[in-house]
């Protein structure tokens, strides 16, 4: 008889993993414990749904329905929340939503893919406050295109990703739009010179910009800030950034990592014997530095949960690590980054020189050519590529991907140069930005060690 999988939790890392276990053993035993009503959907498309529900209508953003689950023979149960892990006894304890029911199911293997949850704001919130949503869920975007209907003002706490996002999205529902963000600039991951253009985006586009503030107050409809700012709102976005889902977890004695996300293997196992996780709720190994790394983005959560599913179901898979590979789009721009930027690759024990150059993404003659901005990170010593972000109107896609696949791969700035690139005119300059990258980053390098000389260069193309 075959080893009986629950899996708990059901969008990205746990509904790959169902997948992928039935695919790999059909006749395996698999029950998923779903707290929500929705299973197997993209998160990450519902900004997109909120801002042209007639193109993408809410059926799209799921990618296989529970009925098409149980269809293949797994036992899919949504609105049933998992209150409790005994791994002594290898028993969780359930509690059905919609019954208020309670009971217990046994496993031989459990998958612990509980994902990430909003921080909470602490802001003072008054009875004639406007209202608060946030987006996390397919039923907050089905709650929020209420929302957002028949109002005026939005304010976007938050210049993150979804803040980023949902300010675009709500521009074009046509909303006035303040976005407030609590360090001096938005993504503050980012290079201070991105998070430039990226703002200057926003305002080309009348998004009102209230950056090194934070909220105190919200109170009657208005949004105070501590520097005694008030911006009416009908609605407010919290999208202040997520935390790990861990508790369930902890509770059953599973060990939590540096970074406060759930350790694991690279096969998916956490110090509890039969338990797995994978998803938002784990932190990863980062593969420059070693080190382990909470990156809670949907592309990581699937390949985990692809690689804890085979695992589960009897093969034999690892997850390589990550190396911090994102990106996403704010109006016209496009905004991306991979490896490490010049203060993480100093904290991680390279020697890193960093460059800014602007390159065009075509031919110049090519009408939709456009300027792209790259600042690279290179170590001295080894002339290894660390790190790249990109901001830009075209072809920043294309040439983060370039870049990271040169990273994982291990090439220098010299190798960038050589690479064997597509070109024709409306698709690239005859040298290529990558090229351009590789070409000043290893003049960069031959100065330095001419001169003996100090780590922050910067060109321009
Ligand atoms: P989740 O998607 O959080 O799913 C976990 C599920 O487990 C939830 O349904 C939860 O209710 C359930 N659960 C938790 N505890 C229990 C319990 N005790 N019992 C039963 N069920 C439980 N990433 C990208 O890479 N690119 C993007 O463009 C992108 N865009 C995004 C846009 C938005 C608006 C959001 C919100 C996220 C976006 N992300 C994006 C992030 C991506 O969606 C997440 O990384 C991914 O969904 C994580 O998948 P997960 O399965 O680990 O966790
Ligand atoms: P985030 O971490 O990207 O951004 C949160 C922002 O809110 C930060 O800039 C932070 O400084 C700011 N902030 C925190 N508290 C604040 C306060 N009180 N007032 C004002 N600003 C405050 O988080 P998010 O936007 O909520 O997104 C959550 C996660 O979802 C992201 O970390 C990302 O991993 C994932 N995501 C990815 C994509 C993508 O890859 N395209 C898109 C959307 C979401």
């Amino acid at each position: 008889m075959s080893d009986r999988l629950i899996i708990v939790g059901g969008v990205a890392a746990g509904a790959k993993a169902a997948a992928t276990a039935h695919r790999r053993n059909p006749a395996a035993n698999i029950l998923v414990l779903q707290e929500e009503a929705d299973i197997s959907y993209s998160s990450c498309g519902l900004p997109y749904h909120l801002a042209a529900p007639e193109d993408i209508p809410r059926r799209k953003l799921i990618a296989r329905t529970a009925e098409a689950f149980r269809a293949d023979g797994i036992d899919m149960r949504t609105r049933h929340h998992v209150e409790e892990i005994d791994a002594k006894r290898a028993i969780v304890t359930i509690r059905d939503l919609n019954s208020a029911r309670t009971y217990a199911e046994s496993y031989d293997k459990l998958l612990i893919a509980t994902g990430a949850q909003a921080s909470s704001l602490k802001a003072a919130v008054s009875p004639t406050a406007p209202p608060i949503v946030q987006l996390r869920t397919l039923a907050d975007a089905d709650h929020l295109s209420k929302r957002l209907t028949g109002i005026r003002k939005l304010v976007i706490l938050g210049g993150g990703y979804i803040g980023l996002e949902m300010a675009e999205t709500a521009k074009k529902l046509g909303l006035d739009v303040a976005l407030v963000e609590m360090a001096p600039h938005v993504i503050p991951g980012f290079d201070e010179g991105v998070a430039q253009v990226v703002e200057a985006e926003l305002r080309k586009h009348g998004v009102e910009l209230f950056s090194g503030a934070r909220v105190v107050e919200l109170d009657g409809g208005l949004v105070v800030l501590d520097n005694g700012t008030s911006i009416p709102a009908d609605l407010v976005l919290a999208a202040t950034g997520v935390r790990p889902s861990t508790a369930l977890a902890t509770s059953a004695g599973v060990d939590l990592g540096a970074t406060g996300a759930i350790a694991v293997s690279p096969q998916m196992e956490t110090n509890v014997e039969h338990v797995y996780a994978a998803g938002d709720c784990v932190e990863a190994r980062h593969v420059l530095t070693n080190r382990p790394v909470w990156m809670p983005l949907g592309d990581v959560a699937n390949r985990q949960g692809r690689v804890a599913g085979i695992n589960m179901a009897g093969g034999q898979a690892t997850f390589p690590g990550v190396l911090g590979t994102a990106i996403f789009r704010v109006f016209e721009l496009g905004v991306a980054r991979t490896g490490l930027g010049l203060a993480e690759a100093s904290a991680a024990g390279f020697l890193p020189v960093c460059e800014t150059i602007q390159a065009p993404s075509r031919a110049r003659y090519i009408r939709e050519s456009k300027t792209l901005q790259l600042h690279l990170t290179v170590d001295q010593r080894s002339g290894k590529l660390l790190g790249c972000q990109a901001v830009g109107e075209d072809a920043v896609d294309k040439t983060i991907d370039i870049l990271a696949t040169a990273i994982w791969g291990n090439l220098t700035a010299a190798d960038l140069f050589d690479l064997d690139l597509a070109y024709a005119p409306p698709f690239s300059p005859v040298l290529a930005p990558v090229q351009a990258a590789g070409e000043v980053l290893n003049k960069a390098i031959s100065a330095i060690r001419q001169s003996g000389g100090a780590p922050m260069l910067s060109g321009v193309l």
